[in-house]
């Protein structure tokens, strides 16, 4: 009888899980190879540019910052406002779709590359682990050992630089919002001083420690949503990290295997290597599983294997449901190309409304309750209608804007006026009141529609148009 191996997995029992449902923790070897090498590579890029980007600046402003408190978002020097909300549905749209259309070409891509949760802990936090603990079966071992003196020193001096690590990450998150610079004068400062930003630091360094130190493959398994969508967005174009059954079974070793018919083995000799290098603790064999982040330790796993014992590599490799079949697929499948095309759509339509930004975005609103008011003096009754009239700007330069009747009959009836006449307008959201003055002989049944020319320039006479916006005049109907 087979001695069990207990790498093998259960059925239908998560490896992550003992029958009563408590958390079996994962010891993944170490692994090298060409995958694990161009990973480490990407994760070193991506990790640079995480902490370098805050520190850059680009004509004065943070390359990056997401200013919730001014409601203000800066992007290599394009900063989007609280009333640029529209363009946030291009992004909210555009997003997704972008994941949609790498997840439904190169698989899980995101997650064995690009996401932090795999990033981080792959290049750092199991570094520090294997600086402090040792090796898979060292750091089992230590876990299983009763508390000493040696296993206190090295928990202790793992969770020092998880946690020094945590508050570095955690700090340039927080200068993505704040901004570097004003979070370097908040950190000498008492946290009194700055409470919010304080707690709101510490409540980040919290979460990341205990993810990347503890909670780690239990996230992408039981609780990242990406992970769960996948199944519905890839199809069998889709490359994904994959076991050729074809070539491996059955399996050398195995109970199936024939001893005296050597013949009739695949490739596969059941070393488990591949699951023992597996973060997320699943039998690739088994096929593409929900638990897969496509982190390629496997292949790496297996490549060394196969050139041990004299066999080609690629056992376990990239590929297409498809392509392992022997079928030549498009690079391109139908539900990429529809991904594609409406990515397109949308991120056409941001860069359209972006190149719109510029221009005034204007909206007139009655000032007061009543439509209008009756202004009378000794010598005249006039009518007055009160708006309020607010204008996004997003251009760098201060204009100066007048206001006029487009109708020059119009124009010598009525007064327009606001508090200061050039108004200067200033990047970001503008308000101000604009008066109307007129006599209601001008009215037709109470009401009359006017066009209201707002002009730029440093003179009235040689102001441009910027634009014309339509405005009712109201009065009394006799
Ligand atoms: S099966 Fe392979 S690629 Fe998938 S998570 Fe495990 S080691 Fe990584
Ligand atoms: S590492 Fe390769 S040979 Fe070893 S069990 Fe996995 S698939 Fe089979």
């Amino acid at each position: 009888m087979r001695k069990p191996n207990k790498f093998e997995r259960h059925e239908s029992r998560l490896a992550t899980t003992d029958e009563q449902g408590h958390r079996v923790f994962l010891y993944p070897e170490d692994v090298k190879g060409k995958w694990r090498n161009k990973r480490t590579i990407f994760f070193w890029f991506l990790i640079l540019l995480y902490l370098v980007l805050p520190w850059i600046h680009i004509g004065g402003k943070q390359s990056i910052l997401l200013n919730i408190a001014k409601r203000e978002f800066t992007f290599f020097t394009h900063t989007f406002y609280s009333h640029d909300a529209p363009l946030l549905i291009f992004i909210f749209l555009g997003i997704p779709l972008f994941f949609a259309f790498v997840t439904s070409i190169w698989g899980r891509a995101w997650c064995g590359w690009g996401c932090p949760q795999t990033v981080f802990i792959d290049a750092i936090y199991r570094q520090i682990e294997l600086w402090t603990e040792g090796k898979s079966r060292q750091r089992e071992a230590l876990d299983k050992a009763p508390m000493s003196l040696l296993k206190a020193a090295k928990k202790l001096s793992k969770w020092i630089l998880y946690l020094l690590v945590s508050m570095h990450i955690a700090h340039s998150f927080i200068g993505y919002f704040v901004g570097t610079w004003e979070l370097y004068e908040i950190t000498l400062a008492p946290p009194s001083s700055n409470f919010g930003i304080f707690t709101a630091t510490w409540i980040t360094v919290a979460i990341i420690l205990i993810d990347f130190g503890w909670f780690r493959e239990q996230f992408c398994i039981i609780a990242c949503p990406y992970g769960r969508m996948q199944s519905v967005i890839m199809d069998d174009h889709s490359m994904v990290v994959t076991y050729d059954e074809k070539r491996g079974e059955p399996r050398r070793l195995s109970e199936e295997s024939n001893s005296e018919s050597p013949v009739l083995e695949g490739d596969c000799i059941n070393c488990y290597h591949c699951v023992k290098v597996c973060p997320t603790g699943i039998d690739i064999r088994r096929g593409t599983q929900l638990e897969c982040i496509a982190c390629t330790n496997c292949i790496d796993a297996c490549d060394e294997i196969m050139t041990k014992v004299g066999k080609p590599e690629g056992l376990i490799r990239y590929d297409t449901e498809l392509g392992k079949q022997g079928v030549k697929v498009k690079k391109i499948g139908l539900r990429s190309i529809i991904y594609l095309t409406l990515m397109t759509i949308v991120f056409g339509g941001f860069i359209y409304m972006l190149n719109q930004q510029d221009r005034l975005r204007v909206m007139m609103l009655r000032g007061s309750k009543s439509p209008f008011q009756i202004v009378r003096t000794t010598e005249i009754e006039e009518i007055a209608n009160h708006y309020k009239i607010a204008i996004d700007y997003n251009g760098e330069k201060v204009q100066k804007l007048f206001f006029m009747i487009k109708d020059p009959v119009l124009a010598k009836a009525i007064r327009v006026a606001t508090p200061r006449a050039p108004w200067q307008l200033k990047k970001g959201h503008n308000k101000a009141n604009i008066f109307f003055r007129f006599n209601k002989k001008i009215l037709i049944k109470g009401n009359r529609k006017i066009i209201l020319l707002i002009k730029n320039g440093d003179t009235e006479k040689e102001a441009t148009l910027v634009l014309e916006q339509e405005v009712n005049l109201a009065g009394p109907l006799r």
